[in-house]
């Protein structure tokens, strides 16, 4: 069922404690972590609790939850004073975009200078 934990889902098993991340930030519904691979010196995953293959089924299934992580996003961006120097929010979609962990998450990359169009 939407939104119910999957046994082998990497990211249900971090925003359960079940498996150690850097988290940095938790709400209700949503956990913010250390990138293990940090591409920029900010880059923070921001995940919804409830499993959901990617950003747009969650946006879709529970719209109120997608906000909550655009909003932690930002507060993420504050906390790591990258905000006022601009700030990145990513959602690789399908592996051709680049994603590999099959759980919406959203990368909050800031700390260095960006290109556009990106790679
Ligand atoms: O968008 P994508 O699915 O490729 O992003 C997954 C991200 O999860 C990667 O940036 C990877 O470094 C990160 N990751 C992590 N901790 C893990 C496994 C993956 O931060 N244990």
């Amino acid at each position: 069922m939407a939104g119910e934990p999957q046994a082998d889902c990497l990211f249900c098993k971090i925003a359960a404690g079940e498996v150690p991340a850097e988290v940095i930030r938790e709400t209700e519904t949503t956990v913010a972590f250390r990138d293990i691979n940090p591409q920029a010196p900010t880059h923070v995953l921001v995940i919804p609790k409830a499993h959901h293959p990617d950003a747009a089924s969650l946006a879709a299934a529970e719209p109120a939850i997608a906000a909550d992580v655009l909003r932690e996003a930002g507060e993420v961006a504050k906390d790591e004073k990258v905000e006022g120097t601009g700030f990145r929010i990513i959602f690789n979609t399908g592996a051709g975009a680049g994603q590999t962990v099959f759980h919406a998450h959203a990368h909050v990359l800031g700390g260095r200078g960006f290109n556009w169009p990106p790679g």
